[in-house]
């Protein structure tokens, strides 16, 4: 009898450890944990193609998947990069093209200023913006000068509760995220034969949860470190000001979606001052990034 008790105690002490490694593995080495870098994800894949063929492996993997609610909450959460990784005087001028009824509008004039002064720039797209623009769009993805990049699909703000910033409700289930991020995903891909490796969301507004599931759908999430022109809302100078704050690997966030602001004026302010101060524009995959 009392054999058989302690044999029952062994077996039992024996099954909890099992249980807690697997579960150490599970949470080290199948999801990916933006806080374990060198553990290579799942899902991770090339930058080229592969993502969006493995989509539906990330899907069947997070509808079954039981997620704890995330912790953070805002445009600076775990995941999220802010910053070129360097101390050479680089910047990354990033553009939004936002979208929807107030925002599907085209700067010619800053990007004819661009393009004049051989400025590259990190464009972010969203599907809405592509749907109104497709021929600008092919333009300026065929210009090595700039790079696409997703600005995804609804310009939600990206949750897996249905968190919302600015009076949008942000996307409400780990599905809602995957669609936000894949749908203008698949069509960049498909219009332009390349996709994005770099996601920042509508709003610029995440939970780490959701960080998580855009670095499974290999891509990177980016934000910036520079407020350029808070919106489109920022008057000529104050774009100017703004940028030139920026410093060493600094990423600015600026709009090309919205001619009648400021924004094109300022950065044909700032960009020759920059330039005076010995910095150079580069593109967001031409470095590393850091938080
Ligand atoms: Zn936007």
């Amino acid at each position: 009898m009392k054999k058989g008790i302690v044999a029952a105690s062994f077996l039992l002490v024996g099954l909890t450890v099992v249980i807690y490694f697997f579960n150490e593995y599970e949470r080290h080495f199948v999801i990916h944990d933006h806080k374990q870098r060198s553990f290579t994800p799942l899902f991770y894949s090339s930058p080229e193609t592969e993502n969006v063929d493995r989509v539906e492996e990330v899907r069947d993997y997070y509808r079954n998947a039981s997620l704890s609610s995330p912790l953070e909450w805002g445009e600076n959460v775990s995941g999220v990069k802010n910053r070129l990784d360097t101390d050479e005087d680089v910047i990354a001028l990033t553009f939004d093209a936002c979208g929807g009824p107030f925002g599907s509008s085209y700067d010619h004039s800053l990007i004819t200023f661009l393009r004049e002064h051989e400025i590259p720039a990190t464009l972010f797209i969203n599907l809405r913006w592509l749907d109104e623009n497709e021929e600008i769009f092919l333009e300026l993805a065929e210009d090595p000068l700039f790079r696409i990049e997703n600005h995804g699909s609804e310009h939600l703000p990206l949750s897996v509760n249905g968190n919302g910033a600015w009076g949008i409700n942000g996307t409400a289930s780990p599905e809602e995220v995957i669609d936000e991020v894949m749908l203008n995903q698949e069509r960049i891909l498909e219009m332009t034969g390349q996709a994005p490796r770099y996601f920042r969301s509508g709003t610029a507004h995440y939970d780490e949860k959701a960080v998580e599931i855009v670095e499974n759908l290999g891509l990177t999430v980016v934000n910036y470190d520079v407020l350029g022109d808070a919106g489109a809302t920022f008057s000529a100078s104050g774009v100017e000001e703004a940028l030139l704050s920026s410093r060493a690997g600094s990423i600015p966030l600026l709009h090309m979606n919205q001619p009648s602001s400021g924004t094109a004026e300022g950065v044909k302010q700032a960009v020759p001052q920059l330039q005076e101060a010995g910095f150079t524009f580069v593109h967001l995959d031409q470095y590393e990034l850091s938080e």
